[in-house]
């Protein structure tokens, strides 16, 4: 693994008017589990779908009807497990997680409550080359989504649209050891990244895909550390919930906001009550939905229509054999094995796609080179134009071709750039393009010579200035690489202009 400075995660300190406050943040990020079939029903979870299309009977509560566990689903949940190095539980159950709302025409949600499918795992949360932390993950369990209501459709009744319904989720749930809004967010976009290598959630947060809880509180300096000596939670300020989150961005904004607000409480002599938020991004703040008090009781009971969950070891070992290469893996074989920095390596694995493109293009090649144009030339590219490695003009078969020429002395690099220009815009072959459009770089000594004695010819006046202030040789080379088309060698060009000149 990299040499990595593993610190425990760093408190954000907060200067209030009365003095020094900690954050402690923990998350809980729901992530829906990458399948084509819902939880406990067979029908479709395509997104865009036309509404209410993709509702089994079982998902709209017809009376009767039984969930049906879709081991898929729950293959995703061990293997997501796996991923964060937690603890498999071989034996889960479904509760019954009790309440009202239009669009849950069970009047239940399906969850995990007393016996989640995963344990305690890890996630490594990258900070800046060399400083990672470490954030315990607590369970994670798996439960059905709910439905959606639609009220901006009409004026003056509102929508259900089902199709959501029994879509499966995964709950992450980390401790509390997060403690600033950036160690926050680098914990949601490693986790995604992580989430999208398995291939159990593809981490889409605009659609919804993956949501986070934030749960934020205030201490004084020290109250944490007493916490973690001791596990109990009255060292810890009451903590208030900022409900689905879906930018990293706003996670950072609403969790800075809400710590203020708050320190602000706490200063006046007031008590924070623990309740549920929403951020507000057009205004950038939190506000109350609902308070503990009149949250409601769940009346949380084993789902009688459900066997408790038993999976064998064995089909978690067949799981654990089919995991892919994952980000910290990755990253540190790229350093390992192709000498790249950390910073290039965490750029190159960010997304899986990004890595098998990278790795095409540095096969047999120079890692540093290859890392250097995938990352400055082709992702530079991409981004400028919106595209992705996927839909990416020029292949890597083709970026190879052009180090190839490079590496072969055939080209220089400045070339190159033209090269790459003509593959993105026009496609062929590197090798090809470069012999049928003569951009050859000529190391061919005698051609070189001829284009050095024409311009010394031409030009008299010139050499006995050059002779006078060897430093005027210079204008010499750049009318050498002029009338070559950029194609000379320069090495070959500046040892020849000096011999000629007799400097
Ligand atoms: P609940 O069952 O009410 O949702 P949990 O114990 O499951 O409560 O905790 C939910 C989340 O809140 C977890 O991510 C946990 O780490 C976090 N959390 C618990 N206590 C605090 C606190 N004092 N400050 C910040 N986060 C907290
Ligand atoms: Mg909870």
């Amino acid at each position: 693994m990299l040499d990595l400075t593993y610190t425990a995660p760093q408190p954000k300190v907060i200067h209030g008017a009365k003095g020094d406050w900690e954050l402690v943040i923990g998350l809980e990020v729901h992530a829906q589990v990458a399948s084509n079939a819902k939880l406990f029903s067979g029908a479709s979870t395509r997104f865009g779908s036309e509404p209410n299309s993709n509702v089994a009977f079982v998902d709209a509560a017809m009376p009767g009807m039984l969930p049906v566990i879709n081991e898929f689903c729950v293959a995703q949940a061990v293997r997501t497990g796996l991923g964060l190095k937690a603890a498999i539980n071989l034996r889960s159950a479904f509760d019954r997680k009790n309440y009202f709302y239009p669009d849950l025409p069970q009047g239940y949600q399906i969850s995990q409550l007393y016996h989640p499918i995963v344990g305690e795992g890890e996630i490594i949360v990258d900070m800046a080359p060399g400083i990672a932390r470490r954030v315990r993950v607590e369970r994670i369990h798996l439960e059905q989504d709910a439905g959606k209501s639609i009220h901006d459709m009409d004026p003056a009744m509102s929508f259900v649209d089902l199709n959501r319904t029994g879509v499966a989720l995964m709950e992450i749930v980390s401790r509390p050891d997060i403690r600033g809004p950036e160690e926050a967010a680098a914990y949601v976009v490693k986790l995604r990244q992580i989430l999208r290598y398995l291939g159990t959630c593809d981490g889409n947060m605009q659609n919804g895909n993956l949501r986070a809880d934030v749960n934020v509180s205030v201490c004084k300096p020290g109250d944490y550390e007493r916490f973690q000596e001791t596990g109990d939670f009255g060292h810890l300020g009451t903590r208030c919930e900022i409900k689905n989150m879906n930018s990293m961005r706003f996670i950072q904004a609403a969790i800075d906001y809400e710590a203020r607000r708050q320190i602000a409480i706490l200063e006046d002599g007031g008590s924070i009550v623990q309740e549920t938020r929403l951020y507000d991004p057009d205004k950038g703040e939190t506000r109350s939905m609902r308070s503990k008090e009149e949250a409601h009781d769940y009346r949380y009971f084993p789902d009688p229509d459900l066997l408790p969950l038993e999976i064998e070891q064995e089909w978690v070992d067949d799981i654990a054999a089919s995991m892919p290469e994952l980000p910290d893996e990755k990253k540190a074989r790229f350093v390992r094995e192709m000498g790249l920095s950390e910073y290039d390596a965490g750029v190159l694995t960010a997304e899986v796609e990004n890595a098998d493109y990278f790795e095409a293009v540095a096969s047999g090649r120079d890692g540093k080179m290859a890392a250097n144009w995938v990352i400055n030339e082709l992702f530079g590219r991409l981004n400028k134009e919106g595209l992705s490695v996927a839909t990416s003009p020029v292949s890597a078969a083709q970026l190879g071709g052009v180090i190839d020429l490079i590496a072969d002395g055939a080209i220089s690099g400045k070339i190159a750039k033209d090269l790459f220009e003509i593959l993105w815009t026009e496609g062929g072959d590197p090798a090809q393009i470069v012999d049928q459009r003569g951009m050859k770089q000529v190391t061919d000594l005698g051609a070189i010579e001829a284009a050095v004695d024409q311009i010394i010819a031409d030009n008299p006046a010139q050499v006995e200035k050059a002779k006078a202030n060897p430093k005027l040789a210079g204008w010499f080379v750049g009318q050498v690489l002029k009338a070559t088309g950029g194609k000379a060698n320069p090495a070959a060009v500046n040892a020849l202009v000096a011999q000629k000149l007799g400097l």
